[in-house]
C-alpha cells in the first residue's frame, strides 16, 4: 500500500497547522510550528489570495495528511460515505476515525497514526481476537482490539504500554492499558472528533 515517505513536519508547515504527525516531538518545543517555521518552498513567505477552490483543496489536503491517506483511498472513503444516509461530511470523518490505524493511535498503543499503521501492518495486533494487519479495516461497537502476546513483552511494546497508560482516549473507546487491549463502546459522532477540521469544505471540493 502507498504511503507517503517524504519529510512530514514539511506538511504541518505547508497546511500551518500540527497534525501530530511525527509521535512524542510534536508535544516539545522542537516542533516546526512551535518554532514559527514559515510554509516550506521559495515562494512560502509570499501572501497570496486565496481563492474559495484553494481553501477547500487545503481543507482536503490537511484531512488527508492528518490521517495518513493517499489521494485515491481517501476519495474511495469519500464515496462511500456519499452513499451513506445522513451528512455526507460526517459521515466521512466518523469513518475515517473508525479504521484501525487512527484506533490504535487513539488507544494510545502508538506515538502517532503513521506509526500505528505501520504495527497493524507488522502483524501485532488482533481484532476480535483474529489475525488484523490491514490498516483500513473499519471498527464497530463491540470490537476488541488487543497487542498480540508475543508482541507485548517487546521492548517496544513496553514502551507504548507506558505511553497508553498516560493517555486519554475518546468517549467512544475503552482502553485496559495494563492488558493493552481497548474495545469501541460506541460509534464515533461528529463532536467526539477532536480535529480542526472543516469537512463541509471537502464535501464542497469533491462535489465540483
Ligand atoms: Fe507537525 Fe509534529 Fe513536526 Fe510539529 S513536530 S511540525 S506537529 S509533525
Amino acid at each position: 500500500m502507498a504511503r507517503y515517505t517524504g519529510p512530514v513536519c514539511r506538511l504541518c508547515r505547508r497546511e500551518g497547522v500540527k497534525l501530530f504527525l511525527k509521535g512524542d516531538r510534536c508535544y516539545t518545543q522542537k516542533c516546526a510550528i512551535e518554532k514559527g517555521r514559515a510554509t516550506p518552498g521559495q515562494h512560502g513567505q509570499s501572501r497570496k489570495k486565496v481563492t474559495e477552490y484553494g481553501m477547500q483543496l487545503r481543507e482536503k489536503q490537511k484531512t488527508r495528511r492528518i490521517y495518513g491517506m493517499m489521494e485515491k483511498q481517501f476519495k474511495l472513503t469519500f464515496n462511500k460515505a456519499e452513499r451513506q444516509k445522513g451528512v455526507v461530511g460526517e459521515n466521512f470523518l466518523v469513518m475515517l476515525e473508525r479504521r484501525m490505524d487512527n484506533v490504535v493511535f487513539r488507544l494510545g498503543f502508538a506515538n502517532s497514526r503513521s506509526e500505528a499503521r505501520q504495527l497493524v501492518r507488522h502483524n501485532h495486533f488482533n481484532l476480535n481476537g483474529h489475525k488484523a494487519n490491514i490498516p483500513s479495516i473499519l471498527v464497530k461497537p463491540g470490537d476488541v482490539i488487543g497487542v498480540k502476546d508475543k508482541s507485548k513483552d517487546s521492548p517496544k511494546f513496553k514502551a507504548l504500554k507506558e505511553l497508553a497508560a498516560t493517555k486519554t482516549v475518546p468517549a467512544w473507546l475503552e482502553a485496559d492499558a495494563e492488558a493493552m487491549t481497548g474495545r469501541v463502546v460506541t460509534m464515533p459522532t461528529r463532536d467526539s472528533i477532536d480535529l480542526p477540521v472543516q469537512e463541509h469544505l471537502i464535501v464542497e471540493l469533491y462535489s465540483r
